[in-house]
């Protein structure tokens, strides 16, 4: 649906990492998400109201089965909303597009985070300076033990960030 569009320089950032990964775990697959419409700027994408001018980009999480990790799979069919699921200071609320989306949580394979493949994206790209921004749900950050000055919450309002990470530029 050309949800894929993004700026030539988020573009190298993303190959840059799935380099990165693939060379500290061979055989690893980065994936991307959603970009933007390649409309002109302002184009929002539901529910990533920010994915509006080519400049961020999302990329899904790395997952590990019974036999370890999984090349080039996401537990949900889209990548997104298979939450990994941890506290929060958001209150439940009726109109946001923070979609907690509960009762499709039973029915995403049984795949688990692969905690060290994505801890190790989350680091190499906390150490970017091309990068602007990135949202991860803060207990994930916790969690993993990745931080830095470019980490950011996107608020209660927003998009979760505890199904893929959310990167700009
Ligand atoms: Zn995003």
């Amino acid at each position: 649906m050309n949800r894929n569009y993004a700026d030539p320089k988020l573009i190298v950032v993303a190959q840059d990492l799935a380099q990165h990964m693939e060379a500290q775990f061979p055989g690893t697959v980065t994936l991307t998400l959603d970009g933007s419409f390649p409309l002109f700027d302002g184009v929002p994408l539901l529910p990533h109201l920010s994915h509006d001018d080519g400049e961020k980009l999302d990329l899904a999480y790395y997952y590990e089965g019974a036999e370890g990790y999984v090349p080039g799979r996401t537990r949900s069919p889209l990548g997104y909303f298979a939450f990994e699921q941890g506290p929060t200071d958001c209150p439940p609320r009726r109109l946001t597009l923070r979609w907690d989306l509960d009762w499709l949580q039973g029915l995403f394979p049984d795949l688990a985070l692969d905690r060290t493949r994505t801890a190790e994206a989350l680091r190499v790209l906390g150490q970017d300076p091309r990068l602007g921004r990135i949202f991860v749900e803060p207990h994930l950050r916790e969690s993993l033990s990745v931080g830095g000055a470019r980490f950011g919450f996107q608020g209660c309002r927003a998009a979760r960030h505890d199904d893929h990470i959310h990167i700009q530029l």
